[in-house]
């Protein structure tokens, strides 16, 4: 062979090692294993603690939760992290920073703070950040510096979606081989349509809401079709098998339906899934954490839980494809109430001065 055949040969090879995308090497190679975290419905649950018996609680508080997250992102090599909404009210400090220190006017709600610190790679809107107005809630949405979505609320004047309905996510994971590859993870936001009714003085004229499932239907096609390569549903929606209808409430059974929906984080009512709540539940599987095979996990509320699905990916028939998955919950305290992890003291620093005011204002008027 001369060195001009050897040349021709070595640039061949490099060309066809250049010209074929990553998938194309992952069908010889590896799995990806990547781990999705889930905190949902905080309602403001910053702290360990009480507010109407101005005590500590080490059964809620994101200050807790929080070293959940440091600790199951640690123990995966790639791994994203939501939170699926109701996190801007539901206790005294989420009220004192509203109504009383009027923070829409002045800085980034705490709540957003923690979750810039915590880097959260996408959040839903839930049903109760509607609950202050649509003004207070777009100078709110200044604050977090990732990608908000939700896909069922529209603006009433031209029927366009109000926030964004999903995004795609740009990531480079890590095979079990070690190899790298960049994955866009489609992430789209759901909540109840009763909104219309819950926040009628709010939203009447303004915004509607559209069914859960038929928003579904519309844009996951198009994520697919915009090269989501995984589709993760931040659905503020429970699960219940009752026959679905427009005003389902709580959806998540009738999501798991959709085939390209790979991975649905539920909340909104506050349940633990997987757990025994849902044993009677048809085609559900609270071993695995399955609803018709699909993985799902709800994380209770207040911070009391940190949820987790783990998905193995493969790529087969040149598109990436969940092969196995589990998903679980993990509590931050004992039945008894007895804390299990740390405090993130780092978190806590971060929004003490907020909480404080807030106790000192309780005590203030005698509560
Ligand atoms: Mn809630
Ligand atoms: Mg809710």
């Amino acid at each position: 062979m001369n060195n001009k055949v050897l040349f021709l040969l070595l640039f061949m090879f490099i060309v066809s090692q250049a010209s074929f995308p990553s998938y194309m090497n992952a069908e010889n190679n590896g799995t990806v294993d990547l781990r999705i975290l889930e905190t949902t419905d905080l309602h403001a649950a910053l702290v360990n603690y009480d507010y109407y018996q101005t005590k500590t609680d080490n059964t809620i508080g994101l200050v807790k939760t929080s070293s959940l997250i440091h600790q199951a992102r640690s123990e995966a090599v790639n791994s994203l992290l939501f939170d699926n909404g109701d996190h801007l009210k539901g206790n005294p400090l989420g009220e004192y920073l509203v109504r009383i220190k009027g923070i829409q006017k002045r800085k980034i709600h705490p709540v957003y703070s923690a979750f810039n610190y915590l880097k959260y790679d996408a959040i839903a809107i839930g049903n109760h950040e509607l609950n202050y107005g649509l003004k207070f809630l777009k100078n709110a949405l200044k604050g977090p510096k990732m990608p908000v979505v939700n896909a069922t609320v529209y603006k009433a004047k031209n029927n366009k979606p109000y926030f964004n309905p999903y995004v795609l996510l740009k990531r480079n994971v890590i095979d079990n081989q070690g190899q790298s590859h960049e994955l866009n993870i489609g992430v789209i936001g759901f909540m109840p349509p009763q909104i219309m009714r819950w926040d009628k003085a709010n939203l009447e004229g303004k915004v509607i809401a559209r069914p859960i499932v038929e928003a579904a239907k519309e844009f996951v096609p198009k994520m697919k079709a915009e090269g989501a390569d995984v589709i993760i549903a931040l659905a503020h929606t429970g699960i219940d098998s009752e026959p679905y209808h427009a005003e389902t409430e709580n959806a998540v059974y009738y999501l798991s339906d959709i085939k390209e929906i790979d991975a649905i984080l539920a909340g909104h009512s506050h349940g633990i899934f997987p757990g025994r709540a849902y044993k009677d539940l048809p085609n559900t599987n609270i071993d695995e954490g399955k609803v018709k095979g699909k993985p799902v996990v709800m994380a209770g509320a207040f911070g009391s839980r940190l949820g987790i699905i783990d998905l193995k990916l493969e790529v087969q028939g040149g598109k990436w494809r969940v092969v196995q998955s589990t998903s679980t919950t993990r509590p931050i305290a004992d039945e008894n109430g007895n804390s299990l992890v740390k405090t993130d003291k780092k978190l806590l620093k971060l929004i003490k001065k907020e909480h404080q005011e807030t106790v000192d204002f309780l005590k203030k008027l005698g509560l």
